[in-house]
C-alpha cells in the first residue's frame, strides 16, 4: 500500500503536500517524495525514510511550484531507495502511484526492446516512460487514457506534466482515490483523511474514472473518456472518529474500539422493536448461501479463522477460509464471498 496526494493551487503546494503525506504514512513509509512544476521544469525530490526526512531536505532547498504530487512508498516492486521512490519523472512527466502494474515485466521489455531506459526497479516507471511516449504526438489526457488501456492491474495515479502548469490528472482502478475541494485550490489523495485538513468536501472517483484537477475546477470522465458529474459529499466533523485523540498510534486506536466497531456494524441489521434480525437491507436471502469462504493475509487471515470457528458455532453453513495473497491476490482486506 502507498498513499498518493495531489494539489492544484494559486500558492506554492510544498508544504500542504507534506503535511497531507504525514496524514498517509499509515499507508506506507519506506520511503517519500514529491514533484512540483516551477519556472516550467519538473521539480523532484525524493529519499528513502520518513515524510519528515524529505521535509528537512525541503527545508534546506525549498520546492516552489503551485502545482505538486506526493506520495509515501511501501514498496511492491524493488527495494526502498531513493531510486525507487516515487515520483517516478522523466523530462515531461511525473507520476506518483499506489497499486501494481500486473504486466510491468512484460511492458518493461517490449519498452526496452524499442530502446527505452529505466532508472528504477519499480512497475510504476513504464507508467512514466509510456507516457513520455505518448506526449509526443498527443495531448496529456489522451495520452493518459491511451496508457491505462495499456495497463494490467491496479492503481490510483497523480500525474503533472512539465509543459501544463495548471493541472494536475488523476486516474483510479482498483486502489482508493478522493479528490477535494476548496477556495482557489483543488485536492486528489489516496484516502479523505488526508484531505480533511484543508477540505471537507470531498468527491470518491469509481474505478476506471480520471479526473483533471486545476486550482478553480475539477473535470471527470469514466473510463470512455466521456465526460461525468459527480456527487460532492460533505465530510462529518466528527474529530472522534478521523483522529488520533489520546491514543498512541492508529492501530491502538484500532484494536481499543474493535468493540465499538463491531457493534455499529451489526446495529444495522438489528430490529430492537421485534426483538429480530432486520434482514431488510441485507443484500441477499441468507437462505440461498449454501458456502461461505472468508479471505485475508495476515492478521486478517486470522480474523477469517476466529470467524469460521463462530460461524460454523452459530450456523450450519459449511465455512472455508483461504489465504487471500494466494488466491485472491487482488485483495487485502479481509473478505467474505457468499457462494
Ligand atoms: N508498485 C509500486 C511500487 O512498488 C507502488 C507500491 C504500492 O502502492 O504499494 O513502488
Amino acid at each position: 500500500m502507498c498513499g498518493i496526494i495531489g494539489i492544484a493551487s494559486n500558492k506554492s503546494v510544498s508544504i500542504n503536500i507534506i503535511n497531507a503525506l504525514k496524514k498517509l504514512e499509515y499507508r506506507g513509509y519506506d520511503s517519500a517524495g514529491l514533484a512540483t512544476i516551477a519556472n516550467g521544469e519538473i521539480n523532484e525530490k525524493k529519499c528513502p525514510g520518513r515524510v519528515e526526512k524529505l521535509e528537512k531536505i525541503l527545508f534546506q532547498n525549498p520546492s516552489e511550484g503551485n502545482l505538486g504530487i506526493g506520495h509515501v512508498r511501501w514498496a511492491t516492486h524493488g527495494v526502498p531507495n531513493e531510486v525507487n521512490a516515487h515520483p517516478h519523472s522523466s523530462e515531461i512527466v511525473s507520476v506518483v502511484h499506489n497499486g501494481i502494474i500486473e504486466n510491468s515485466d512484460q511492458l518493461k521489455k517490449d519498452l526496452e526492446k524499442s530502446g527505452k531506459v529505466f532508472k528504477s526497479q519499480t512497475d510504476t516507471e513504464v507508467i512514466t516512460v509510456l507516457l513520455t511516449e505518448k506526449l509526443k504526438k498527443l495531448e496529456p489526457l489522451k495520452a493518459v487514457f491511451e496508457t491505462l488501456d495499456m495497463l494490467k492491474g491496479s492503481f490510483a495515479l497523480g500525474i503533472i506534466f512539465k509543459n501544463y502548469k495548471d493541472f494536475v490528472i488523476g486516474a483510479r482502478r482498483g486502489s482508493p482515490l478522493a479528490v477535494g475541494y476548496s477556495n482557489s485550490e483543488n485536492y486528489l489523495g489516496s484516502d479523505s483523511y488526508a484531505l480533511k485538513s484543508m477540505t471537507n468536501k470531498i468527491t470518491y472517483l469509481e474505478d476506471g474514472d480520471v479526473c483533471v484537477l486545476t486550482n478553480n475546477k475539477i473535470d471527470f470522465y469514466n473510463s470512455k473518456n466521456k465526460k461525468i458529474n459527480k456527487e460532492i459529499l460533505t465530510l462529518s466533523n466528527d474529530k472522534n472518529t478521523a483522529e488520533k485523540g489520546d491514543y498512541k498510534d492508529f492501530m491502538s486506536k484500532e484494536i481499543n474500539e474493535q468493540s465499538i466497531t463491531a457493534k455499529t456494524c451489526v446495529k444495522e441489521y438489528v430490529d430492537h422493536l421485534r426483538k429480530d434480525i432486520n434482514l431488510y437491507n441485507f443484500p441477499i436471502n441468507p437462505k440461498d448461501i449454501k458456502k461461505i469462504i472468508l479471505i485475508g493475509c495476515g492478521t486478517a487471515y486470522h480474523s477469517c479463522a476466529t470467524a469460521k470457528y463462530w460461524f460454523e458455532e452459530l450456523t450450519n453453513v459449511s465455512i472455508e477460509i483461504d489465504i487471500a495473497s494466494v488466491s485472491y491476490t487482488h485483495l487485502t482486506l479481509p473478505t467474505i464471498l457468499l457462494v
